[in-house]
């Protein structure tokens, strides 16, 4: 299954989607969805490139996500799973000390999550269903060390519920995609750090880091 990222069009996230990330950094478990966007020139691949990060200003923090891609645009009632038609895995990189002060300031997020490079994304892969999206666990190696580890039946906010939200309030079509929100574990990227995303213990992306 192939996606040119050229192809891709809007590309939500969602914030604070797991209670023990949304912990780790001192937010507080929204009581509905947190959506944000980057532009699509956010995407980059992770095919076993370098990806190239702003390396003076501040900590640069990985968060692995399961992404979904949506087939079929969504309409009020229509069967929510016929939206999906691929899944991977992707980096929502952020600069977590830029990002802190646009929060103190009451600023949006743009400056931390949407640099260009901010949304490395591994292959493509079938949408396998909602039970075995919701129990596969997907986890991020560091340089061979195990970073983080989550599964989608962790989120705050079902994959469905998502769906729904973002439709119905931004509208979700063919070639959109959504960040689901990362597990706890986030941490700031050094030179030279290898990635790799694996889902249900298959290497689906992989990359390594350099500051600039
Ligand atoms: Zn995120």
């Amino acid at each position: 299954m192939s996606t040119n990222s050229n192809d891709i069009r809007n590309i939500y996230c969602i914030g604070r989607n797991y209670r023990l990330h949304a912990l780790e950094l001192g937010n507080e478990v929204p009581d509905e969805p947190l959506v944000f966007t980057k532009p699509s020139h956010a995407i980059v691949p992770m095919d076993g490139n370098v990806v190239s990060i702003p390396g003076n200003v501040g900590e640069v923090h990985f968060e692995l996500e399961i992404v979904l891609r949506i087939g079929e645009a969504y309409e009020p009632g229509n069967d929510i799973e016929q939206c999906i038609d691929g899944i991977a895995l992707g980096l929502d990189l952020t600069l977590r000390d830029v990002q802190s002060k646009l929060k103190a300031k009451g600023q949006p997020w743009l400056a931390a999550k949407g640099f260009k490079g901010s949304a490395p994304l591994g292959e493509w892969l079938p949408y396998p269903g909602a039970a075995a999206l919701a129990e596969t666990e997907f986890v991020l190696l560091r340089n061979g060390a195990e970073a983080q580890r989550g599964k989608a039946a962790d989120m705050l906010f079902g994959v469905a519920e998502l769906i729904q939200y973002v439709g119905e309030n931004y509208g979700l079509g063919a070639s959109d995609i959504i960040y689901t929100g990362t597990p706890a574990g986030v941490a700031a990227l050094q030179e030279g750090d290898l990635l790799q995303a694996l889902w249900a213990d298959k290497v689906v992306g992989s990359c390594s880091v350099a500051l600039v």
